[in-house]
Formats: C-alpha cells, structure tokens, sequence
C-alpha cells in the first residue's frame, strides 16, 4: 500500500468512528432523548440501577423477616477468594423433632468480592442474590464486612421458601 493510500485509510477510518460519537453527540445535545450519561453524583437521589447490575451479594428477606438460607456452607465453599463464612450452628426442630442445622451468621467480605457470582449460583436455596447499591467508599475498610442476615432474622419454612 501506498503512503497516500495509507493516509487516507487513516483519515478515514478516524472520520467513520468520529461519525458515529458526533452523531449522538449533536442529536442528544438537541432532542435530549437517549442520554445514558449519568450525572452522578448530582443525581444520587433519583439514580437507579440496572436489575442485572452486580453491586453486591445480599440475603433476601421476606416482610416477617425470614430468609432462607439453611447454613448449607455451599457458597462459602464456591468461594474462590474466601469472601464468605458460615457461622452456622444445630437445634432440634420441635415439628419433626430432629436437629437442624440453622444460620448464625453470614459474614460477606465485601473488600475481597470480586463479583463473579459463583455463590449466588451454588445457592440450592436461592438464599442470597445481587443488591444493586454501589455506595460503598469506607474509609475504614472493616465496615465493608458485612453480616447479611438481618438481626432478629429466622429461616421462613420449607412451604414459604419455595
Ligand atoms: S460473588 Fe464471587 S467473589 Fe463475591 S462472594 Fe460470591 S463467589 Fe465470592
Ligand atoms: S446462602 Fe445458600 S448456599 Fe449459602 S449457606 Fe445459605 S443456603 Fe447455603
């Protein structure tokens, strides 16, 4: 290839992907319709995430405060980074007169998770899934250590965990 043909490759090439920014650059700048730039931290009030954005595990409880998670240990075991532990512990249940193991704690290491989902995914229960907040600047890097049962929380039962 030629040293002008190349230049003009270039040139071309620059103007196409320069097309393609400037177009929705003019067209938003007028109609104001398709704008995906947030203005964060201006609109921090109003700011709502996608459903599927990974912002960090947390414990669904229903209105009586009632989780499902049984203390299997299997997404501390999925864990790659070791960002979960189970502090879980055994009564008997009164109806069926066994034991059953039940949750004590769920420590999430927020600082160390990388978001892959893999714990999520392990869940039988579907005891934990994606919360969608973001707003985690700490200064202290411990309050990023989170337990995720809520205080007062119990496992709901087997009928309503379905
Ligand atoms: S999302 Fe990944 S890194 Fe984070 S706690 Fe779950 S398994 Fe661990
Ligand atoms: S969150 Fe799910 S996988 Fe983890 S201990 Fe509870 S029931 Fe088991």
């Amino acid at each position: 290839m030629s040293y002008f043909s190349e230049i003009y490759s270039g040139v071309k090439s620059l103007l196409t992907g320069m097309s393609v920014t400037g177009k929705y650059f003019f067209v938003n700048l007028f109609t104001r319709k398709d704008v995906i730039t947030q203005q964060y931290p201006d609109n921090i009030d109003t700011l709502k995430m996608f459903d599927r954005f990974r912002g960090e595990v947390i414990m669904y409880h229903n209105e009586n405060n009632e989780h499902k998670c049984d203390a299997c240990t299997l997404c501390e075991k999925a864990c790659p980074n070791g960002s979960i532990e189970i502090i879980g512990d055994k009564k008997v249940n009164p109806e069926s007169g066994k034991s059953q193991r039940y949750l004590v704690k769920h420590i999430y290491h927020l600082e160390m998770c990388t978001m892959c989902g893999l714990c999520i995914e392990a869940c039988p229960q579907d005891a934990i899934i994606w919360g969608q907040d973001f707003h985690h600047v700490q200064y202290d890097r411990s309050k990023l250590t989170k337990v995720l049962n809520k205080p007062g929380s119990k496992m709901m039962s087997k009928s309503k965990a379905k």
